[in-house]
C-alpha cells in the first residue's frame, strides 16, 4: 500500500505505520526517526535539524524534500510505503505531489487520525523513546512499560523521554501542528485521497485502512 499518515504529534501515526508494514511488507518512512538518526549520529544534516526539533518547529522543507527526494527512489519502497511525519506543509506537499506524478506512482490514500486534543496531551507526556537510532521503539508508562523499567525489550538501549516532549516543546508543536499541517487535510480533500479515521484504538484504525486500501 501507499499511503500518507496525517495527524497531531500523538495521534498514532508511528504505532499504525509499525503495524500495516507487516501486513504486505510496505516500508514506514519516518522523517522524525531519519531526523532523530542524524542528530545522534551528529551529521551535517543533523546539526542543522536539531535546534528547530529541540524547540518544537519544522526543519526547512528544503532539508526535508532533499532526503525524502532520495528516501523515496530507493529499491524498498517498490513494495509500498507509509509516509510517517510526512508531508507537513502544504509546499511539502506539492513537491510529493510532483515527485510521485514524475516517477509514475499513485496514492491510494491520505490517511486523517483524529485523535482529541487531551488524548493528544496524554499520550505525548507518558511516551517514551528507545534511543537507537536503529530501534526507536515506542513506549508509553501507563499503557506499554518496557519490560525493564527504562531498558528497550527490542535492543536493550535506554528508553529515554524525547527533548521535544517536555511541556514546552509539546505545545509548540501542537501550535505548529494546527498552524502548518492541519491545512494539508483540505488539500487531499482536494486530491480525492482523504479518508479520516477517528478512533483511540489502533486495532480499531488499522482494520478502518485495511478496509480502506481493500486488504
Ligand atoms: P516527529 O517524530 O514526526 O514528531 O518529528 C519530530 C520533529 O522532526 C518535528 O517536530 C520537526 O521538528 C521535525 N520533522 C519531522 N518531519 C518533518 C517534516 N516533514 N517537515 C519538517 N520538520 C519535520
Amino acid at each position: 500500500m501507499r499511503l500518507i499518515l496525517l495527524g497531531a504529534p500523538g495521534a498514532g501515526k508511528g504505532t499504525v505505520a509499525k503495524r500495516l508494514t507487516a501486513v504486505d511488507g510496505s516500508v514506514q518512512i519516518s522523517t522524525g526517526d531519519i531526523l532523530r538518526g542524524a542528530v545522534q549520529a551528529g551529521s551535517e544534516l543533523g546539526i542543522e535539524a536539531q535546534g528547530y526539533m529541540k524547540r518544537g518547529d519544522l526543519v526547512p522543507d528544503a532539508l526535508i524534500l532533499g532526503i525524502m527526494g532520495k528516501r523515496l527512489q530507493e529499491p524498498d519502497c517498490a513494495n509500498g510505503f507509509l509516509l510517517d511525519g510526512f508531508p507537513r506543509t502544504i509546499p511539502q506537499a506539492e513537491a510529493l505531489r510532483d515527485l510521485l506524478r514524475e516517477l509514475g506512482i499513485q496514492l491510494d490514500a491520505a490517511i486523517n487520525l483524529v485523535v482529541p486534543r487531551e488524548v493528544i496531551l496524554d499520550r505525548l507526556t507518558t511516551r517514551r523513546t528507545c534511543s537507537n537510532p536503529k530501534c526507536q521503539e515506542i513506549y508509553n508508562i501507563k499503557s506499554k512499560p518496557p519490560k525493564q523499567e527504562g531498558i528497550c525489550d527490542k535492543c536493550g538501549s535506554p528508553v529515554v523521554q524525547r527533548e521535544d516532549e517536555t511541556e514546552e516543546a509539546i505545545g509548540k508543536r501542537l501550535d505548529t501542528y494546527n498552524e502548518k499541517t492541519a491545512p494539508l487535510a483540505g488539500f487531499y480533500e482536494g486530491e480525492g485521497l482523504l479518508f479520516d479515521v477517528s478512533s483511540t484504538s489502533s486495532d480499531e484504525v488499522v482494520a478502518a485502512i485495511l478496509g480502506k486500501v481493500g486488504i
